[in-house]
């Protein structure tokens, strides 16, 4: 199963499209195996002084490789900076993946382990942190067991010589997605946001300067050094570059991850990669990027999907989830669940994110929305909010405010 997200298969970018096979139990590819493919040779490169550092930084660097957890941080940079910071660095690895909609990093985290593994060491190796602590969701069980086995054969048998790592579970709560509330949790505290500056790259876990990064930016680093960063820019459509997976739930034939070049339109995803939209069902509205990314309508499903493309718009790609409405379905309908959501993970840190996310879920129950009481609550909610939760939560609102008026 793993073999179906080889991007090779993008040569033929419209001809037969990689799908996932999501099953109970998908095979995956052990440490063994592999090893036996030439697994693991870039740290080992590495290791013998064989591949320079700073050839590493420079081939993530040109590879535009971003942050693909949703925040969008170039990868080679955020390497280039913590690599800066004082000794003792360390790192931590977000495989939370709370954001409604998207499951990516489980899908390719269950199949292929040991390619997020060799791009962690990787990091480890060229930033130089002693310590890599991996989060991960508790609600994924079954990939704990896998990653704990797969782990322990790697432990057993170095290819290279490794740092400390340690496998944390999160406890479902979302905002422990977001970074800092990840370090927080991690170091045994409330998973509560930090308020920047400082920046984790500074001054991050246990008080040290720390590289951390979504699973699936570790994902792509053996690919990328190992065949050029030219191959993973070679990607892309509508003037993007790179490769973006999409986990594509909703009213569409095949619902999935689907790997695809960054800036396909939705109506390109759903047309070449989903199979179409469900039979009786028409194409009415999207999220293009989860919960917190906003909701467009139909007629602007030829928008670039790809990081800044749908600010202009008041939305935003995060991490790829894309939720599709059919006309069966009401945009007002999915922002109201978006905010219940957001109201019953706000962290409660601060007020405009904690009273403001239920009192707007309260005002969107009514038939008719009270738009400007709505307005004066997302305008708080959006200047001072600690945290991206509370600061993106007035995106569903404004979305339907201005694109779906006849329904409130
Ligand atoms: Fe917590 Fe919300 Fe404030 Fe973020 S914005 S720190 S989730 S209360």
């Amino acid at each position: 199963a793993g073999a179906t997200f080889e991007p090779a298969a993008l040569a033929e970018k419209s001809v037969s499209p990689p799908q996932a096979q999501v099953t109970e139990r998908p095979a995956y590819v052990d440490y063994v195996t592999y090893r036996q493919h030439g697994g693991y040779s870039v740290p080992q490169a590495i290791a013998r002084g064989e591949l320079d550092h700073e050839d590493v930084i420079k081939a993530m660097e040109s590879s535009g490789l971003r942050g693909l957890g949703g925040a969008g941080f170039p990868a080679g940079r955020k390497w280039r900076i913590v690599r800066e910071q004082p000794a003792p660095r360390l790192m931590a690895v977000n495989i939370d993946e709370g954001e409604p909609g998207t499951f990516k990093d489980r899908t390719y985290l269950e199949r292929d382990p040991h390619r997020f593994l060799e791009g962690l060491l990787v990091a480890a190796q060229v930033v130089g942190t002693e310590a890599v602590y991996i989060y991960l969701r508790d609600e994924y069980s079954d990939v704990r067991v896998l990653l704990q086995h797969e782990l322990k054969k790697l432990l057993a048998d170095p290819p290279c010589p490794l740092p400390h790592i340690e496998l944390r579970r999160g406890a479902g709560a979302y905002i422990c997605g977001e970074e800092s509330a990840m370090i927080e949790s991690i170091e045994g505290k409330r998973g509560e946001p930090r308020m920047r500056p400082p920046y984790i790259a500074q001054i991050g876990l246990f008080g040290r300067p720390t590289l951390e990064h979504n699973f699936e930016t570790l994902y792509w680093v053996r690919d990328i050094v190992q065949r050029g960063p030219q191959w993973f820019v070679g990607f892309g459509r509508n003037g993007r570059k790179g490769l973006r997976s999409f986990s594509v739930s909703g009213r569409v034939k095949l619902p999935g991850v689907k790997l695809a070049p960054a800036g396909i339109t939705l109506k390109e995803l759903v047309d070449e990669y989903c199979g179409g939209m469900q039979d009786g069902h028409q194409l009415y509205a999207y999220l293009p990027g989860g919960a917190s990314g906003g909701i467009l309508p139909a007629s602007m499903a030829d928008i670039p999907l790809d990081f800044d493309t749908l600010q202009p718009h008041g939305c935003f790609i995060g991490s790829a989830a894309v939720m599709v409405l059919s006309d069966q379905d009401r945009a007002r309908d999915a922002a109201l669940n978006v905010m219940r959501f957001f109201s019953h993970e706000s962290c409660g840190q601060c007020t405009p994110c904690r009273v403001g996310t239920a009192k707007a879920a309260a005002l969107m129950e009514a038939p008719r929305w009270d738009t400007a009481t709505l307005e004066d609550l997302s305008q708080v909610m959006g200047d001072a909010s600690i945290c991206g939760l509370g600061q993106a939560a007035p995106n569903p609102i404004r979305c339907v405010e201005k694109y779906f008026p006849h329904e409130i």
